[in-house]
């Protein structure tokens, strides 16, 4: 169940190859502790909401999580 992908942060975010696909993954070895903030954050993403200020205030920067980042 640990899964991660080349530069071990988790990904978060649509596919940019298969409209539709929403990938979560890649969370490591601390995806049930990250899992209230990435599921909020995911969910906005996939409902097109805005992301949690609560979020963005703990420094997080959307990009670091974009498939875009892997050629995903
Ligand atoms: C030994 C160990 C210790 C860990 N300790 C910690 C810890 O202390 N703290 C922490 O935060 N994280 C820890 N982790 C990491 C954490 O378990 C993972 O990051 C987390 O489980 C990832 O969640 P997930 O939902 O992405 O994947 P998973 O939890 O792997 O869930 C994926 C689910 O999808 C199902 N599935 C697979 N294929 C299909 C399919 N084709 N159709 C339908 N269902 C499918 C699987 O059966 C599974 O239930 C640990 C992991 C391991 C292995």
């Amino acid at each position: 169940m640990r899964s991660f992908v080349a530069d071990g942060v988790p990904v978060a975010g649509f596919s940019g190859q298969v409209e539709g696909f929403f990938w979560l993954a890649g969370q490591g070895g601390y995806g049930i502790q990250t899992a209230p903030a990435l599921s909020r954050y995911a969910a906005c993403l996939a409902l097109g909401q805005a992301i949690p200020q609560d979020i963005l205030d703990q420094g997080l920067e959307p990009q670091s999580l974009a498939p875009e980042r892997l050629g995903a």
